[in-house]
Order: structure tokens, then sequence, then C-alpha cells
């Protein structure tokens, strides 16, 4: 047992997911970094094949759990996967194998599995069969489960973690996370995935608190610690005394912990400059999720579905069927307001551990978005199946992500031309007139936003990536976090050519990163001209009132001032200046004066 210190210790974090979280702390180490041979005696050998034999009969139940709740969930389609790891885990060949090991070698079970299965693993990789890689991450599924048992930090059985829990580790995949979340995951503490990584999307998303920090998880914060964790500041505190614990609960009680709270009491929310511009909002959606209904409710649209989540909940492709469910749900549910649903954006960062093994030196610059789905044209024909049925449902448009070139986009649009065409040969409803967006998230995209404009309905700039493109910093490592500047003034440039060339070619801009729910941003953003914010749900109603306290005449005049400073330095300064004064003001009480 270690030794749990009982003094109350508050440490300093980045905050990652809004809201405020209470529960005992699991620490998840990733597998194959704590996983170390060990020699056993002879007489423990029983046990060790017994600890084998245990963690395998508890992935199967598990296994076979999951698949009778996906049938009942999604049908029998989607089960087949669980099948194909029950099988897996019933290998009776391959256990033999390990077990022998773990006799001959007198080493503990965990390594002599995890080594097993690397081997198979890594012989697969090598297959050309594509059948037989496509193995690959099931084999890793079961492996990870039977592990998890081994090293007792299993996923907690049928019903999660006995007490709330606070999932701390280095990094969580999206697939992990939307595992967690259903096992009384009440919050997550990690050391890297900064606040605009695909992983600090998901657990937004999916309204769970998180912080991201230093925290020597696995050392000083230990399993079994209490904590509580504050999304909003970054506070981590470390056994909380009698009196915080109290204040968290009074607060939990005015639901000031829930990060959801203000939205689901809103009772409108429009962006609606003081001098009568209207700015459109629009919400990020990952999964079908707790705030679908209230957005709907308060008319606000869905400007970015990300579709590859789909895929990390299930880690394989959905097929048509399966996606059009999903796509045709979401356009009906919000009907008439505009859903725009993404093509795959896979590759980079959300390959995570599902895809660990495609090995890219640089992915965040590799195979990912719009690239993957013009190679796999099955794969993309199948996904633009679905959403063009699911267009007839609602109102739906399309939106391809990560591209970089006009020649993307002819591709692409010659490739719907064909579905349209099969679509109508064989009566199948559709919207022929389809609105179809680039995403400007690539400099060479921005410089070509007139190009591209000319070939579409609409853009939309994703800074999340444009930020890491534009200044050489990946999005998710915090040592060059202060490279990650979304107010440099090359960036800002970039924003500028797009909005230009969008309105040039009457084409709407929309900004869909995280920049569009920041407040400090949003005089620039909305004096730049931009149509449409469209940001994680929780964001939208500080912003929609931030924006309705200045007029679109000052922004205007304050953008262009802005596009004139030579240095993020400057920018920042400007940036605060005009945020200062936005706080001062509350609504109807503007001076005329400005910064
Ligand atoms: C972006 O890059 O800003 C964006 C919205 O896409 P994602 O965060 O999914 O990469
Ligand atoms: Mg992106």
């Amino acid at each position: 047992m270690r030794d749990i210190h009982k003094e109350e210790i508050i440490l300093k974090g980045i905050p990652v997911s809004g809201g405020v979280a209470l529960g005992e702390a699991q620490v998840l180490r990733d597998p194959s970094f704590q996983i170390v041979r060990r020699q056993i005696p002879a007489s423990q050998i029983q046990e060790e094949l017994a600890r084998l034999d245990k963690a395998r009969e508890k992935a199967i139940g598990e296994l076979q759990g999951d698949k009778s709740k996906a049938i009942k969930a999604v049908g029998e389609q989607a089960a087949k996967v669980f099948e194909a790891q029950v099988m897996i885990a019933s290998d009776q060949q391959f256990f033999q194998a390990v077990a022998d090991r773990i006799v001959a070698e007198r080493i503990n079970a965990e390594y002599a599995y995890q080594e097993a299965t690397a081997a198979t693993l890594d012989r697969l990789m090598k297959s050309k069969d594509p059948y037989l890689r496509q193995m690959v991450h099931d084999i890793a599924a079961v492996s990870d489960r039977i592990l998890s048992f081994l090293l007792g930090v299993g996923t907690g059985g049928e019903n999660g973690f006995a007490n709330p829990t606070i999932l701390a580790g280095r990094i969580f995949s999206p697939g992990q996370i939307m595992a967690y979340a259903k096992r009384n995951v009440v919050g997550f503490l990690t050391e890297e995935g900064g606040p605009t990584s695909h992983m600090a999307l998901i657990i937004r998303s999916l309204g769970i608190p998180s912080v991201m920090g230093d925290f020597s998880v696995g050392e000083k914060l230990v399993a079994g610690m209490q904590l509580i964790i504050d999304g909003n500041s970054g506070d981590v505190i470390i056994n909380p005394d009698i009196e915080t614990t109290k204040n968290y609960r009074r607060m939990r009680a005015r639901k000031l912990t829930q990060p959801f709270g203000v939205l689901l009491n809103a009772r409108s929310i429009a962006a609606v400059c003081r001098d009568g511009r209207e700015i459109a909002l629009a919400a990020n959606l990952e999964i079908p999720g707790p705030v679908d209904e209230h957005l709907v409710r308060l008319r606000i649209g869905v400007g970015l579905f990300r579709t590859e989540f789909l895929y990390f909940n299930k880690q394989t492709f959905p097929d048509e069927e399966e996606q059009y469910q999903v796509y045709s749900a979401i356009a009906k549910k919000f009907n008439p307001l505009p859903v725009t649903l993404r093509t795959f954006d896979l590759g980079g960062d959300k390959y995570a551990e599902e895809f660990g093994k495609v090995h890219e030196d640089n992915p965040a610059l590799g195979w990912r978005g719009i690239r993957v789905s013009l190679d796999a044209t099955r794969l993309f024909k199948t996904q633009l199946r679905a959403m063009l049925r699911a267009s007839a449902e609602g109102n739906v448009k399309i939106l391809l992500p990560m591209v970089s070139d006009v020649g993307e986009i002819n591709e692409t649009l010659e490739l719907v031309d064909k579905i349209k065409r099969e679509l109508r040969r064989t009566g199948i409803p559709h919207n022929d007139g389809i609105a179809i967006g680039a995403m400007i998230e690539i400099p060479s995209a921005a410089m070509s936003a007139d190009y591209l404009a000319q070939k579409v309905d609409f853009l939309s700039i994703g800074t999340n990536d444009l930020i890491q493109y534009t200044m050489a910093a990946d999005r998710g490592n915090f040592r060059v976090a202060k490279y990650y500047l979304g107010h440099h003034p090359a960036v800002l440039q970039l924003i500028h050519m797009t909005v230009q060339a969008g309105h040039e070619n009457g084409v709407a801009v929309t900004v869909c990163g995280e920049m569009a729910g920041a407040k400090l941003m949003a005089p620039f953003l909305v004096g730049m001209g931009v149509d449409e914010l469209s940001m994680n749900p929780t964001r939208l109603p500080e912003l929609a009132e931030w924006i309705s306290r200045f007029r679109y005449s000052d922004a205007k005049r304050f953008a262009s001032r802005v596009m004139r400073l030579s240095t993020a330095d400057k920018v920042m300064a400007a940036l605060k200046e005009a945020y200062d004064y936005v706080d001062k003001l509350k609504q109807g009480d503007w001076r005329d004066e400005q910064p």
C-alpha cells in the first residue's frame, strides 16, 4: 500500500474541459510502458497461470455482455466486431503457447501475454492481406482488455468503477474516453493533450471536466486519493479537506459544477451587435450528445459534426446503412436548422492508439483527412452516399477536412456527381443541390481560398489546425504551446485572406476552430466580417452575450487596426485592451469612445 498523504494540496494545471468534479483517483498507465518482465518462483507458477485464465474469462464475459448490448442498441451487424473479438480471446492454441512460456521461463503472465500478442500483431501488420490487417485492431482491443485485468486497472466491470472516479494518465484516446465515460469516470486528468487536442474536444462534448498538467501521475498523485478538479480554473485539489468538500457540494447543488448548466437554462441565444449586425452561431458536435435537444430549442444548428467519432466509438468503419441512420437522425432532429457533416478527418493525432502501429514520422503532416478519403475511395463513396441520402431528411451540408489544393475539391465533386447520378437512377431521394464546403486549416488552402471559393458553397476556417500548421507548433504538445499563437499576425492574415476570398465569391465564411468560442478573439473575428461562429456548445451563451455588447462598425475599425500590427505581442496587447473595454460594458451601456 502506498502512503496517501491526507494534507490538502492545490496544484495548478491548464483547464481543458469546464465543470468541477469530485472523485477518487485511478491511474491508468499505457500498459506497453508499464509491463516489466518479472522472474517468479516455481511455487507461484500455478497462481500465474490462474491469473491469465481469469483475466481471459473476464474479458470474454465482458465482450459477450457488450455484444448483447450492441445487438440491442444498433443491431446484429454492429455486434459482429464483438463476435470476432470473443473468438480471438478464445484461441486455445495461442493461450497454451503463452502458458507454456510462463512455465518454461518462470515469468509473469502479463509480460508473456504481451510479448506473444506483440509478435502476432507484428506479423499481421506486415501482411498484404487487408482482411488480416483489419484484424490488428480487434486483436489490439482484446489485448487491451486482458492486460487491463492482468494489471489490475480493469475497466471497472459492467457498471464501471464503484466510486465516482477521476482518471489520471498521460493522454487518452477518443476510444478510451468514450468507454470510461460510461464507467463512472467523472473527470479526466492528463499530462499531455492541450485544450485544442482531439482528446480535449471529445471530453468537452461529453461535458466531463478535465485538467492537463504535470502532476507526477503515478508517483505523487496515486490511485485512491480523493480529488477535486476544476476544469474552469485548472485547479486540482488533492485530499480536499472538509470545508473544501462542503463548498464543492454546495456548488453542485446549485448546478454550478456542470459545464452545460448555462446552456440548459438559456431562454434564447443570439449574437447581435449593438448596431444590428447578426453573427450566425452554430455548434460543434462530435457525438449525439446531452445538449442536442437544447440546441434545437435555442434554434442553433450544427456548424461542424466530426463524423470520425463514429469510427472511434467502434474502432471500425461503420457501413453505409449505419452512417445513414446516424446522419439522418441528426438531420431530422435539427431540421430545418443546418447540419454540417464533415467527412472523416482521420490521421494525425486522431489515429491515437487504434492506428498506433501505422507509423508515420510526422503524422500531422501525413495521411490525414481528405487525403485518406481520396485514396480510400470505397470508404469515401460509402460516406458520401450516406450523407447524400440523409440530405433528403433535413438541411444537410457536407464539409471536407484538410483540403490543401483545389484539385482535391474537383476530385470530390466528380465523385459526388457520380453518386448523385446513381441515386437518381435508382430513385433514392437526396438533395441534388446539397451545399459542399471546404475547411481552411492549412496555409496553402487559405492562400488558395479564392480558387477554392469558386468551387464550393461555403468555407469553414479550422483555426485549431491552421494555427499549428502556420506556426509549426503541434496543437497537442504543451512543450511548444508558447509557439501555438492564434493571434500571430500570420494567422490573422490567413483568416483575413479567407474571409475576403469568400466574400468576393459570394460564399459565406465560418470559423469552427476553438478560436470561435474565445471572447478575446471575438471583436477581431466579428470585425473581420466572419459570417458564422461554430463552437463547443458550452461557449455559446457567453459569446453571444459578449458580441451583443459592441458595435460591428467599431469591431471593423478595430480589426483593420489589428491587421496592421507587426508582432504577436502587439496584437495581444490590442486584443487585451479591447477585452478590458468590452468587459466593462454591460448590455445597453455602450459609451461611444473605443480603444
Ligand atoms: C480545426 O482544425 O480547427 C477543426 C475545427 O478541426 P479539428 O479540430 O477536428 O481538427
Ligand atoms: Mg482540423
